[in-house]
């Protein structure tokens, strides 16, 4: 890799990449040598011309994304290295090997110094998603890393970038396999089988970062009625039926998530169980709940992508909250979650609380919950800390 332009950037608008915040805005840059266009290479220097850090250019408001903090981004093997280097910290984790879990985040973007990158593994395929145009142009690169530090354990490597690129740059992208075909679809996690739809799913599939969360409610479901809105791939309905509970009830709006609810349910043997898909609002089933669910769980989308929707997101925690907490027994546990970037852990929880008092029921608070190890958050890039969660007790 050769860099395609230098970037100078003003005096005092350094002090963010020292620190290591891998982005650079357009308002910091004092000048470039070259005309870089977006996916390009460049190199960014402070106003003595020191090297600051090689990132790719785009044409929005975040201008570059920093991928190296030392000049050996030049190296043959820089994307070998960074892929290896992240497989070191998922076999730290455990997920190396592991007969009970084979899906698992391989690459976290910042979280694992690399920005617009996420690689997610299902079994023997990994699936590439890139945010950014030039993470996009080097998924070849990265598919040949993938291949290097996994041999033959990865037989399928997925690009699914499209919709991704298309929101965030004007780079054309059609999903398509960079290495083998779609073969296996199933994968594990902590024992439980799931269907893992890549091509036409949300995400890259599956929603890998509840992994704990759904173990925990697993955990606390045995002799229990359990009411999963915002199901999508029915992942907390296969632990709570896994886990002993009486009665679960997979809600979502989309008929297409229901329908990949009742294959998980029955892949895993509990297709004549109690279990029920139902099709439905989430609010709107919760104002009168005519079933004595002990556990709810609320899994909403992201409601504030950007922080100029942070108060409608607000108030559409609360609704939802307040719903399941003025309707759930006395004694009832409730599983919410927010994967909004913009409704940090504070506002979540006081918002969840502000929901118990409008509702008149208390809670209290028996779990803080929050993305697993193979999501890990760059301390440079606070940012990067997204999923937080609570488990209250209604009285
Ligand atoms: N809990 C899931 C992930 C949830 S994704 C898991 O563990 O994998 C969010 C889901 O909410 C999507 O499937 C979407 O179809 C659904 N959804 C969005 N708005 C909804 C609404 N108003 N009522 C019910 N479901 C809704």
């Amino acid at each position: 890799m050769t860099p395609v332009a230098h970037i100078t950037l003003k005096p005092g608008k350094e002090q963010s990449l020292y620190r290591k915040h891998p982005w650079v805005f357009s308002g910091a840059i004092a000048k470039m040598d070259n005309i870089a266009k977006s996916g390009d290479v460049v190199e960014v220097e402070d106003s003595k011309g020191n090297f600051l850090g090689a990132g790719h250019f785009s044409e929005g408001s975040i201008t570059v994304r920093i991928f190296s903090f030392t000049p050996d981004y030049t190296s043959e093997n820089f994307w070998k290295n960074k892929i290896a280097e992240a497989y070191e910290v998922r076999r730290t984790l455990g997920f190396i090997g592991n007969n009970e879990t084979s899906i698992y985040r391989l690459v976290h973007a910042e979280g694992d110094g690399l920005p617009g990158l996420i690689i997610d593994i299902y079994g023997k395929t990994a699936v590439i998603q890139t945010h950014s145009a030039g993470m996009h142009m080097m998924r070849h690169e990265l598919a040949d890393a993938l291949k290097y530090v996994y041999g033959n354990e990865i037989t399928a490597i997925y690009d699914k970038s499209a919709e991704k690129l298309s929101k965030n740059s004007t780079t054309e992208s059609v999903n398509s396999y960079l290495f083998g075909e779609k073969l296996d679809t199933e994968a594990l996690e902590h024992n439980c089988k799931f269907l893992i739809d890549w091509e036409e799913g949300q995400k890259t599939g599956f929603f890998i970062d509840q992994r704990e969360n759904r173990h925990l409610l697993g955990e606390l479901s045995k002799g229990k009625k359990v009411l999963n809105t915002f199901c999508y791939t029915g992942g907390f309905s296969v632990y709570a039926l896994k886990g002993g509970a009486t009665l679960v009830h997979s809600l979502d709006s989309s008929q297409k998530a229901l329908d990949l609810t009742e294959d998980n349910i029955r892949i895993n043997g509990f297709e004549n169980s109690n279990h029920k898909v139902i099709k439905a609002d989430a609010v709107e089933y919760m104002k009168n709940l005519e079933e004595d669910y002990d556990i709810i769980v609320l899994d909403p989308p992201a409601f504030a992508k950007h922080l100029s929707a942070r108060h409608k997101a607000v108030q559409g925690y609360k609704r939802i909250n307040e719903a399941a907490i003025s309707q759930i027994k006395p004694g009832g546990i409730i599983f919410t979650f927010s994967c909004s970037q913009a409704v940090d852990k504070t506002l979540f929880t006081n918002t969840v609380i502000a929901a118990a008092i409008s509702a008149g029921r208390n809670i209290r608070i028996l779990h803080q919950l929050h993305q697993p190890a193979d999501h890990p958050i760059n301390i440079y890039h606070p940012e990067g800390e997204y999923l937080k969660g609570l488990v209250v007790m209604v009285n």
